[in-house]
């Protein structure tokens, strides 16, 4: 059973950065009453200096590439990352649109990958519960320096600037 993972109650901070938004259907599903996360302590807040975990769905687009970084940064540690659907994976239906800048864990680290398109509530509810577990052994290794350190988003923040300039240059003609 579920129960045997609960080592905390896990606080969650829920992000879309740019999918169709069938994914947060279904990670606002798995926070319902249908599915009883709070059984669990699992508890949705609203700002990410009060998570564990973070829920990210869909791909990252240059509109949300510097926010999600930011989101990251403000998040305390230990903290979980956890992909959810194909989106955030690998771009799935998005792959090699102009606007975006890569699946998650191109702009900052994952620790659990959900798939699906979009993954049921189960799923996402038994990837936040099994990865609370892991926090503790991310807080130790965090301490000893032995995290790999966040991907360099610098060249995607150049693009998106030169992106923005080229925009806003097509509008004021
Ligand atoms: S994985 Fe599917 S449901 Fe989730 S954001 Fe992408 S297209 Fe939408």
């Amino acid at each position: 059973m579920l129960q045997k993972y609960i080592a905390k109650s896990p606080w969650v901070f829920h992000v879309n950065t740019g999918g169709c938004n069938g994914c947060d259907i279904e990670i606002l599903a798995a926070l319902t009453p249908r599915y009883d996360a709070e059984r669990f302590g699992v508890k949705l807040v609203g700002s990410p200096r009060h998570a564990d975990v973070l829920l990210v769905a869909g791909p990252v687009t240059h509109n949300v590439i510097e926010k999600i970084k930011r989101i990251y940064e403000q998040t305390p540690d230990p903290k979980l990352v956890i992909a959810i659907g194909a989106c955030s994976m690998g771009c799935s239906v998005f792959q090699d649109s102009y606007c975006i800048d890569g699946p998650l864990d191109e702009v900052i680290p994952v620790h659990v990958y959900v798939p699906g398109c979009p993954p049921r509530p189960e799923a996402i509810l038994k990837a936040v519960l099994m990865g609370a577990e892991a926090l503790p052994e991310i807080l130790k290794k965090a301490e000893k320096g032995e995290l790999p350190p966040a991907p360099d988003i610098k060249e995607k923040l150049e693009r998106y600037t030169k992106y923005r300039k080229k925009v806003a240059e097509e509008a004021s003609e």
